[in-house]
């Protein structure tokens, strides 16, 4: 039999999100498409234009800023404008809550200049004002020709919702577990949300879905059912992930369970950074996800093999991390001059025990000696030995044969 790989995507009604260079598809087939969120104040121009310009030249397709006052919302044309001028054309996602209704109103330059509007159908509003806040937004996205979010999420979930669910439950015979009715809720309220959006004259077309959850399991448990239940486009993200390893592993550990299973049409890590540590790193977390799955190609991928007590000089460590440096840096230089290198697979091994055969398997490999074997370092290039290094100049040898493949 066939041994199967990811699932076929399911199927969503494509959303294009922003117009000319910058604009993005989402869903309906198109590649998964990498965002991230600033966390500046936009209200400080210079601070959140230079934060935008630097999540997207590294590779945010989308870049959501919150606007949650009358201050943001007057700086987003500004913020527009100043990075259209520097040639960043990324669409820009205003994050609104509560008062969304309120500010796109209010400042029409700011509706105008946002490719897309995020509302959280859990705190836009409550019993008869929820409605109107929710229609007001709705109405100012067509009337603009803008997209829109409904994004659910866990820790401001829609409180009437939620308790209707709970006193149904609860008259039931033999109710079920708190944590699946809070399921169902996230998810009635996002497709009834996006629903109510469609009656109001907004096509689906214009509209993308979110639930995010923080615990790994209820979020990928949501969003199957989401995708059972309807076509929208899909953003997957688990939310408040956390700090360093545990948030990297836990949002990756959800969003690939899902992408594998075909769900996800536009992806976002939503990393906690340290205190002034580096926005970017939600980016390129998301990119080498998609790509170590398969799904997308964004940098060429160099494999390395952990290294044992059969590697006991630190050679082919510095090797691994100088070769993988080296790459990144090029990147920006290289894709200019030759198109597709970034699907170049490179392999650095530490000893013959899987060396040979894992080089075999990438574009370029080397091999270097372990412990007690000969001083020298096979090279593989499309599978069979071209050549043989040696000596203290092997790095530098290695990048030219590297450079050579790219040329050729
Ligand atoms: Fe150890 Fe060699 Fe395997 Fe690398 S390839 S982990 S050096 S046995």
């Amino acid at each position: 039999p066939e041994i199967a790989g990811p699932a076929p995507r399911h199927r969503t009604v494509g959303v294009t999100v922003g117009e000319g260079e910058g604009a993005v598809t989402v869903g309906g087939g198109a590649p998964i498409v990498v965002q991230s969120m600033t966390n500046t104040d936009t209200a400080d121009i210079d601070a959140t234009v230079a934060q935008v310009a630097q999540l997207a030249r590294v590779g945010s397709e989308l870049v959501r800023i919150t606007v949650d006052r009358d201050e943001a919302a007057a700086a987003v044309p500004k913020i527009r404008e100043r990075l259209d001028r520097i040639g960043v054309h990324v669409p820009l996602v205003g994050d609104f809550h509560y008062i969304g209704h309120k500010l796109l109103a209010d400042h029409p330059a700011c509706a105008e200049a946002l490719a897309k509007y995020r509302i959280n159908p859990g705190n836009v509003g409550f019993k008869e004002k929820k409605d109107t806040q929710f229609s007001s937004i709705i109405e100012q996205a067509i009337k603009y020709n803008k997209t829109v979010r409904i994004g659910a999420n866990w820790g401001s979930l829609d409180g009437e919702l939620l308790t209707h669910l709970m006193d149904e439950n609860a008259k039931l015979p033999r109710p079920i577990d708190a944590r699946a009715v809070m399921r169902e809720a996230m998810v009635r309220s996002a497709i009834g949300s996006a629903d109510r959006a469609v009656a109001l004259g907004l096509p689906q077309n214009k509209i993308i879905l979110s639930a995010k959850v923080s615990a790994v399991q209820d979020l990928i448990a949501v969003y199957r059912e989401v995708a059972r239940r309807s076509d929208y486009a899909i953003h997957l993200g688990l939310t408040e992930a956390g700090m360093g390893s545990k948030g990297l592993v836990a949002a990756s550990a959800a969003i690939g369970v899902l992408l594998q299973e075909g769900i996800g049409d536009t992806i976002r890590y939503s990393l906690t950074p340290e205190p002034g540590g580096d926005r970017s790193v939600e980016v390129k977390a998301s990119q080498e996800l998609l790509q170590t799955m398969g799904f997308r190609t964004f940098v060429p991928m160099v494999a390395a093999c952990p290294g044992c007590g059969r590697t006991t000089s630190t050679t082919f460590q510095e090797l691994a991390r100088d070769i993988q440096n080296w790459i990144v840096t090029s990147m920006p230089e290289w894709k200019k001059t030759y198109p597709g290198v970034e699907g170049l697979n490179v392999a650095v091994m530490g000893c013959i025990v899987n060396g040979p055969g894992e080089s075999k398997h990438a574009d370029i490999g080397i091999s270097l000696p372990g412990t007690g074997e000969t001083p020298t370092a096979p090279v593989f290039i499309d599978g069979k030995k071209a050549m043989t290094l040696r000596g203290a100049t092997l790095a530098k040898d290695f990048e030219n044969v590297v450079i050579d493949y790219i040329e050729r």
